[in-house]
């Protein structure tokens, strides 16, 4: 089922339909999972609707069973227990839900020629100039010094306000229309309007002091709780159809939420594998995989020490690395779909087509194969076929030209545990832009090829 044409030519009005019902439940989890956190507060609750419960709760488990391992409410691994050993090996299915954003610096609130700012601190590979001008929500939690945690949700609900980075007026930007793209929008310039109207005590006037005295009432919170926080600026724009024919949706967070909740989807609908199957929405990838929740964190082995622990009631490190030495992973992340308005930055030979199904991505790296995972010929084999025997639309591809740049997944980490990996996901327009684009055959295709993997003997 390798395309080198549209999918859509290769599917009949049943799948058609399919395809456009599966991408509803997918903008919603668009639509709620708006942070790592919120994300993977969204996949729990899925989780525990479709029957799994939390492992470290369960004091053995059997094939069949269905789990799940929460970690600092940024990350999750999920499993539904196989009829073999685990350490017969394992499917794993790794996807990423962090996506580049605005974070809120520790001393974020001053006021400035009439307006209330925030000071940021941005997260991932972003384009600056993208940001600004563009209604923002702002989502995560205010830890208190007595730990009594704060959720804020403020932009995202009908009839919220939002929040906005200006830009200059092009009647004044004559110097910085001159700039380097990379400089047209310093880093420090990112700071995000929170009010306008002074307050009205006579001791504090400030716009500041109507924005902190605002926040105490509503929730409780005073300058300093901004130490212990993680305040996060995203679009505040829903998930939306584009095209006439509703065959794409633009939205925040495509990358990589796409390959997280086909990962999810499909595990759900995963019964008694004969591999146990593992899903891991990861957090940090944007910035390196690095910290406790990302990828390079020992989270991993931890929950599948605890997998094989419950399922044979003994472990030791051999059993761990022996799982690893066995187990097969998809490296669920996007790909660049080739851009009509810049051809240039690809080889057509190798590129990714939007609707032409799942990508897969022997190796990424940049500038000579540099720091990639490159997935071995038998392993990539393996894939195509279990692919082709289950029906799904995909292609192959690199991202970019070799010269032109690239970029890394979560691949390479797992592939240091002695486990094959090979990237695979779905191709992106406008990649880590506020507002991405992908088609809905090639989501549904995800979808359909890690559920097909996750079965895969
Ligand atoms: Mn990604
Ligand atoms: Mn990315």
């Amino acid at each position: 089922m390798y395309m080198t044409e549209s999918g859509w030519k290769q599917v009949d009005s049943n799948v058609k339909e399919d395809i456009f019902h599966f991408a509803e439940g997918y903008k919603a989890f668009l639509d709620i999972g708006k942070t790592e956190r919120l994300a993977c507060g969204e996949a729990k609750r899925l989780a525990e609707i479709n029957g799994f419960s939390d492992l470290e709760s369960k004091e053995s488990l059997k094939a069949g069973d269905k789990v799940y391992v929460v970690n600092r409410d940024k990350s999750i691994l999920l499993a539904v227990i196989g009829e073999e050993d685990v350490q017969k090996g394992v499917r794993f299915v790794i996807a990423h839900n962090d996506c580049p954003r605005i974070d809120i610096k520790q001393h974020p609130v001053y006021d400035d020629s009439g307006l209330a700012m925030l000071k940021t601190h941005y997260y991932g590979g972003i384009k600056k100039y993208q940001w600004t001008a563009v209604p923002l929500a702002l989502h995560g939690v205010v830890v208190k010094k007595d730990g009594t945690k704060v959720q804020i949700d403020i932009g995202d609900k009908p009839g919220d306000p939002v929040f906005y980075i200006s830009d200059l007026l092009i009647h004044l930007a004559s110097d910085q229309m001159q700039k380097k793209a990379t400089e047209v929008i310093n880093g420090e310039a990112l700071n995000i309007i929170i009010g306008s109207i002074p307050a009205e005590c006579a001791e504090k006037d400030t716009e500041k002091d109507a924005v902190l005295s605002m926040l105490e009432a509503e929730f409780g919170i005073c300058e300093e709780d901004f130490l212990s926080a993680e305040l996060e600026a995203v679009p505040a724009m829903q998930a939306r159809d584009m095209g006439l024919d509703r065959g794409m949706i633009v939205a925040y967070g495509h990358d990589d939420r796409v390959c997280g909740y086909t990962a999810l989807s499909a595990l759900f609908e995963t019964e008694a594998p004969k591999k146990t199957a593992v899903c891991v929405l990861t957090d940090k990838e944007e910035i390196g995989s690095m910290g406790s929740t990302g990828m390079r964190s020992a989270f991993f082995e931890y929950a599948m020490a605890l997998l094989i622990e419950k399922t044979t009631g003994t472990y030791n490190e051999l059993m761990l690395k022996r799982t690893f030495h066995n187990s097969k992973c998809l490296s669920a992340d996007v790909n660049g779909g080739v851009d009509p308005n810049y051809p240039e930055v690809n080889d057509k030979l190798n590129a990714a087509y939007i609707g032409r199904g799942l990508v897969i991505t022997k190796y990424t790296g940049s500038r000579g194969k540099s720091g990639t995972s490159d997935a071995d010929a038998e392993f990539v084999a393996e894939v195509r076929n279990c692919f082709d025997e289950a029906g799904v639309l995909w292609q192959a591809a690199e991202l970019g030209k070799v010269d032109a740049g690239g970029g890394g997944t979560i691949a390479q980490y797992v592939a240091n545990l002695d486990v094959d990996v090979l990237d695979c996901g779905v191709a992106l327009l406008s990649m880590h832009a506020p507002m991405e684009a992908a088609s809905k055959l090639d989501i549904y295709m995800a979808y359909k090829g890690y559920k097909a993997f996750f079965a895969m003997k």
